[in-house]
């Protein structure tokens, strides 16, 4: 039971962000939202998590490119709920090229949103965490965090950092009764994976349907997507007091893929 704390998720306005903020909030718990995406969907977004679970559910738009903007996010979610718990680092982008094709300013923006945010929600939500003698941080890296896949050079790099990031505060935080753990997705069917799977298609010269079937989910042995579900019954887990013991791991939850 999540009752009063108040969790912030990054970019939960859509996909597997919005899954575990919603599931945060069947919970008990308040949410802040944040992400990209039209105004209006995002409001009916908020409005539909406070009706449907009877929270409270905010929304700031911090870009997770601007430090400033996402110091921002975590001092508003501290003054809206007047307290932290629970820190999910998620959003994230994605983009499939060859490394030597791959441009600088592509690098540069999926290691800024997909790790650097990461440090910059962190750094501002630590002391607030370590005040009030407890806190849950849960990073969304990927089983690009544990192995590779071809073109995907800077995802790969920075879900990497990712895992080296949460075992390192982790062991800082660890004696604050703050844990910090990462969660490493397999193929989850969201819009960032559709827009993969016509990019991926195009790199390599196949059929949209072959990039399902031979590329994405021929290294998933399930051979499904994984569902948003299987993700958020292990983050309830690690935000739970049972998960008091859980600190700097890296969980897949992939369908076996990174055990071949
Ligand atoms: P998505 O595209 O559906 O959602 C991404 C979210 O991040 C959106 O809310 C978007 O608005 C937000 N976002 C993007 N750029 C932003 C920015 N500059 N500032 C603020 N918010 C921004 O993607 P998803 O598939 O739900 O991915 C969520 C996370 O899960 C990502 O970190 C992704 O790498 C990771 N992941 C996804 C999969 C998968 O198969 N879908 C697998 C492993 C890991």
């Amino acid at each position: 039971d999540l009752s009063g704390q108040a969790a912030v998720i990054t970019g939960s306005t859509s996909g597997i962000g919005l899954a575990l903020a919603r599931a945060l909030a069947a919970n008990g718990a308040n949410v802040m939202l944040n992400g990209l995406g039209d105004a209006g969907e995002i409001e009916k977004t908020r409005k539909s998590i406070e009706t449907e679970f009877g929270v409270k559910a905010a929304y700031n738009g911090a870009n997770m490119l601007d430090s400033g903007e996402i110091e921002s996010l975590i001092a508003d979610t501290v003054k809206t709920f007047g307290r932290l718990d629970i820190l999910i680092n998620n959003a994230g982008i994605q983009r499939v090229a060859p490394v030597e094709e791959l441009a600088p300013e592509t690098w540069d923006a999926i290691v800024a949103i997909n790790l650097t945010s990461c440090f910059h929600t962190t750094r501002h939500a630590v002391p607030v965490m370590r005040k009030a003698g407890r806190g849950r941080i849960v990073n969304i890296a990927s089983a690009h965090g544990l192995v590779a896949s071809p073109f995907k050079s800077a995802y790969v790099a920075a879900k990497h950092g990712v895992i080296g990031l949460t075992k390192t505060v982790a062991l800082e935080v660890a004696e604050a009764g703050i844990t910090c753990n990462a969660i490493c997705p397999g193929y989850v069917r969201t819009p960032l994976v559709e827009s993969q799977i016509a990019d991926t298609a195009k790199a390599r010269g196949i059929s949209e349907e072959e990039v399902v079937r031979d590329v994405m989910l021929s290294a998933q042995p399930t051979k499904k997507f994984v569902e948003y579900d299987h993700l958020t019954g292990l983050l309830l887990y690690l935000v739970s007091d049972s998960g008091a013991s859980a600190n700097g791991a890296a969980y897949p939850v992939e369908g076996g893929w990174v055990a071949a």
